[in-house]
């Protein structure tokens, strides 16, 4: 854990007073040396903060839904113990109302809400009329939107700036997948916000969160929102991505020393380059599986003309194509290399074929 950097942690959701209760008390016990955290001394300013969700967007309506507002006791309670401050899920402006009347210190809306500037809208509105009620209230994490819309999470940010509550976003990817150029260009566009990553439902996959950590020092991000269960494999939700205490700790210990202060220009423009690999490596990782996904379609053609005795090479379609790459790139050079590329692709297809 990095000095100034934001760490959210604890479960999916809240699932019984005692997994919350037990959770928490598993979390600040690994933690308790880095944080030098007692029972009676909060950690350093909000730099550990717990979370659960109690109302949860789940795809099926047959799978568990949460527990609802009767869980948000739970959370305070951790609250009172350990001396951290709590975040739940918001969706709703009755969520809003009975999490902040509950005391909770951070309200996230998820990615699915995100995606509804309706949505957004009526969160940050009943946010603005109650904030002043329970002075509880610190922060609002916005997650990125399910779909990959740099602009609409841009436009969630500045719904909910205008409430006074700051403001945190959440890259979380699109699906199980990171989308670094969605995240970059908030980057570009709000340098002032906090960004963190939320390695968990960016992966669906607890072996991938250590891995994926490593971008936060790598891109200067301020911290994670990472999924901590007591026992992750008997989860009612999202069972495959979390991770247990101990292996929080670890991922914590692995982790590389922050990189400069990138409110500064001259190492803001050196993370700039990481972003922008990232960026690389991400369009790579879709054309390898374009180009897989390309070959696969390939064989079956393969199988089609077999059975139907046709040769694998069609001249006239070979020739159509070359047209259509000849027509749509811009300039010569494009135009040499996009029909290399495709001469590659083809050559490998009719193997493929035979
Ligand atoms: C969550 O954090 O539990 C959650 C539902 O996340 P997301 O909205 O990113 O899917
Ligand atoms: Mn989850």
């Amino acid at each position: 854990m990095v000095s100034g950097q934001i760490y959210i942690v604890g479960p999916c959701a809240a699932e019984s007073r005692e997994q919350v209760l037990e959770t928490a008390r598993q979390i600040i016990g690994v933690l308790r040396d880095r944080l030098r955290l007692t029972e009676q001394r909060p950690a350093a300013p909000d730099r550990l903060i717990f979370r659960a969700g109690v109302w949860k967007p789940r795809t099926s309506p047959d799978t568990f839904q949460g527990i609802g507002a009767e869980a948000l006791e739970w959370l305070a309670e951790v609250k009172e113990t350990y001396h951290i401050p709590v975040a739940t899920e918001v969706a709703t402006a009755e969520h809003v109302e009975a999490a902040l009347r509950a005391g909770i210190d951070y309200l996230w809306i998820g990615a699915r809400s995100s995606a509804t500037p309706i949505v957004v809208q009526s969160l940050a509105d009943s946010i603005c009329d109650l904030r002043f009620e329970t002075s509880d209230l610190k922060g609002i994490l916005i997650k990125n939107p399910v779909n990959k819309d740099a602009a609409l999470w841009l436009g969630n940010i500045e719904r909910l700036e205008k409430s006074g509550v700051p403001v945190i976003a959440v890259h979380r990817g699109c699906g199980h997948e990171p989308c670094w150029s969605m995240a970059h260009q908030v980057r570009l566009a709000r340098p002032d916000i906090p960004m963190l990553l939320d390695p968990s439902h960016m992966s669906g996959d607890a072996a991938q969160v250590p891995v994926l950590m490593e971008k936060i020092a790598e891109l200067g991000l301020d911290g994670a929102m990472i999924e901590v269960h007591n026992h992750p494999a008997e989860a009612l939700s999202d069972a495959k991505q979390q991770i247990t205490p101990e292996e929080l700790s670890a991922a914590l210990t692995e982790q590389r020393p922050a990189s400069p202060d990138r409110t500064k220009t001259a190492n803001a423009d050196r993370l700039e380059l990481n972003w922008l690999r990232a960026e690389i490596d991400e369009l790579d990782e879709h054309l390898w599986d374009t180009i897989a996904a390309r070959m696969e379609v390939s064989q079956r053609i393969g199988a089609w003309k077999k059975s139907h005795g046709v040769a694998p090479l069609q001249p006239e379609r070979y020739q159509m194509i070359v047209e259509k790459i000849k027509d749509r790139s811009a300039d010569r050079t494009q135009t040499d290399f996009a029909l290399r590329l495709y001469d590659l692709i083809h050559e490998e297809s009719l193997r493929q074929q035979i």
